[in-house]
């Protein structure tokens, strides 16, 4: 386990973003996966780690997970408490339910995993050729996202099994990004090696990829369309209009989840699981 220390470790004391304890003995129920938007983990642990953290009362994490080895791994909460890494503007709970009560919220719900990523190409930030297209759950905004480095990605596998060997009722469903919870909110974790981090975590090399084929609109609007959605007269053209919203809506209401035009992690997997039905 490449856990470098514990000196990053919040002090449990008034004002600081963390609280004792969980809610219930069958708590947390999932692994909420961030990225940091940072260019290194030493600049994301003084932000949210150590006795006067940055975001102090504010914002708080499980974990902190480096690019290289050499970084490593940074921990700023104990598992045994909650730490508050999202919850503002959430739409989703852990199962991709609606979030009906304050106590579902993920900071009382999930662990919180920060890995170091400057997240997507924008003013300041330039994409690199091996960067990741995605489009943004509403499908209106195409990301190029920076990928996650190998030692980076055998990191996070540690970290994720350390966290399930303590909570073993987190199963592979219930990892998701803090974007699939918080969709109109926030843009992390677009393009995470989903596939990748669960099959190392879980041993389970079967687990199938549901997250890549759906990354862009245009391979939304060609799934909606096999499933027999219609998209009205201009079809599957890549361009995320009224219709292609319109049926990801019916879709998610004819399929247990929550009737909206977000296309989040949970999608991914009723999606892939109706397509491999035919
Ligand atoms: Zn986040």
């Amino acid at each position: 386990m490449p856990l470098t220390n514990g000196d990053w470790l919040l002090p449990l004391e008034p004002g600081q973003a963390v609280s004792v304890g969980w809610g219930s003995p069958t708590l947390p129920l999932g692994i909420t996966w961030h990225w940091s938007a940072t260019r290194d983990l030493l600049t994301l642990s003084r932000v949210l780690g150590g006795k006067n953290p940055v975001r102090k009362g504010q914002a708080s994490a499980h974990f902190g997970v480096g690019r290289s080895t050499q970084e490593g791994v940074n921990q700023y909460v104990a598992l045994e408490n909650r730490s508050w890494h999202a919850g503002i503007n959430q739409l989703f709970r852990w199962d991709g339910q609606a979030l009906a009560s304050p106590n579902d919220k993920a900071s009382r719900t999930t662990v919180g995993v920060e890995t170091v990523s400057i997240g997507f190409a924008r003013a300041g930030v330039s994409a690199e050729a091996d960067w990741i297209d995605v489009d943004t759950p509403d499908g209106l905004t195409h990301l190029q996202v920076q990928p996650w480095t190998d030692e980076e990605v055998g990191m996070m596998i540690e970290v994720g099994r350390t966290i399930v060997t303590q909570f073993p009722q987190i199963r592979p469903v219930h990892h998701h990004g803090h974007s699939d919870l918080c969709p109109t909110y926030k843009q992390d974790v677009l393009g995470f090696p989903f596939a990748k981090v669960l099959r190392g975590i879980y041993q389970d090399d079967t687990l199938p990829d549901v997250w890549t084929p759906f990354r862009e609109v245009l391979d939304r609007q060609r799934a909606l369309q096999t499933l027999g959605y219609d998209l009205g007269p201009s079809g599957a053209d890549g361009d995320w209009g009224r219709h292609s919203r319109d049926a990801l809506i019916k879709f998610h209401a004819d399929n247990e989840l929550p009737a909206s035009p977000y296309w989040t992690t949970f999608t991914c997997r009723k999606v892939y699981q109706r397509l491999h039905q035919q």
